[in-house]
């Protein structure tokens, strides 16, 4: 495909999409039926549907009888942490080895020219954004994530928390599936405006900011903290009428869409004339300048608090004067404290 139909290639070799990303309608006031309608599939494909019929695939083929689930010993977490592990290497490797390693598209559609493995780099464990990537996520990303989807089950199982059945209520679960992702983002956004906060970014995020040019391995190279942080939004079903299968979606949401945000590129080709979007963009975006898009725009709460960047040059001059502004009022404390001779 030719990405020059829809987008620009810079002198760097970066290519940015031509259409601005659009914030999804579903909080657009007032209410646009028809936007809404002509979103609605995106809402759906390819992601949610994916880590919807894989927590499905789950709680038929993987999680134990709740019998086993009353008890908490080593044998099933470890089962549940073996599967997790060859499910995020399969996904992930998916992607890193047809887009970084075969490099099938070669750099059509993708935001930043140069491949992270052509520049080793300091800043990474053995130099390698890659090998740090895949050591923090199976160290310690998949050991929480399991950890958290363990104490889940084992609660359900021995009547902690409200689990109601799809036979008896599946309206209300419906809707709840519905908005795991609405709560995902919400959630992500908060956590992720709060380890922003310099002493918690100095410790913890960083970790995670290292991959300025983001690809899938980067998508769970964060500190311990941040992944606690960023797996709890799965405890919620804990806390409201839910079902332990909405549980493990919110959870899939998490460990497996984390890779979505950092794949890079704008849209994954299949074949010579076909092609899925990636909605990767917002999040590149957040890589590149750091403090705009905490959020991917689903619920529109970086348009609310300013940080929102639509990848339009006007949202770039928007960012400079926000950043500008910034930087006179530091300069302005810094000439405060200075002492009086
Ligand atoms: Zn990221
Ligand atoms: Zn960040």
């Amino acid at each position: 495909m030719d990405d020059l139909e829809f987008g620009k290639r810079d002198k760097r070799g970066d290519w940015a999409p031509a259409a601005r990303i659009e914030v999804a309608p579903l909080f657009a006031a007032p209410l646009n039926a028809l936007r809404l309608i002509k979103w609605l599939p995106h809402y759906f494909l390819p992601w949610n549907l994916l880590f919807a019929a894989s927590a499905v695939v789950y709680w038929l083929a993987v999680v134990p009888p709740i019998a086993t689930l009353r008890t908490l010993d080593a044998r099933w977490p470890l089962w549940l942490l073996g599967v997790n592990c060859v499910a995020t290497l399969a996904f992930y490797s998916a992607f890193e080895l047809r887009l970084y390693r075969q490099r099938a598209q070669s750099q059509r559609f993708k935001y930043n020219g140069k491949f992270p493995a052509d520049h080793p780099n300091g800043a990474f464990w053995f130099r390698s954004q890659n090998k740090e990537g895949i050591i923090r996520t199976f160290t310690s990303a998949l050991p929480i994530w399991t950890a958290i989807e363990v104490g889940l089950l084992w609660a359900y199982a021995n009547g902690v928390g409200h689990w109601v059945d799809f036979s008896d209520h599946p309206i209300w679960l419906f809707a709840l599936a519905l908005v795991a992702p609405i709560w995902h983002e919400t959630h992500f956004f908060l956590i992720h405006r709060l380890i922003h906060w310099p002493p918690l970014y100095r410790r913890v995020h960083s970790v995670h900011h290292n991959s300025v040019n983001p690809s899938p391995w980067s998508s769970l190279s964060m500190h311990p903290v941040e992944h606690l942080l960023y797996f709890s939004s799965a405890l919620a079903h804990l806390l409201i009428p839910s079902n332990p299968l909405l549980a493990i979606y919110q959870l899939h949401y998490s460990g497996f869409g984390a890779v979505v945000g950092h794949i890079g590129f704008d849209k994954i080709e299949v074949g010579d004339a076909a092609a899925f979007d990636s909605h990767a963009y917002a999040h590149y975006l957040h890589h590149k300048y750091f403090e705009v898009n905490y959020g991917d725009g689903l619920v529109p709460l970086d348009r609310l608090f300013g940080t929102w960047h639509d990848g339009t040059p006007e949202a770039e001059a928007l960012m400079d004067a926000r950043f500008e502004q910034r930087r006179a009022r530091a300069n302005t404390r810094a000439g405060e404290r200075i002492p009086r001779p």
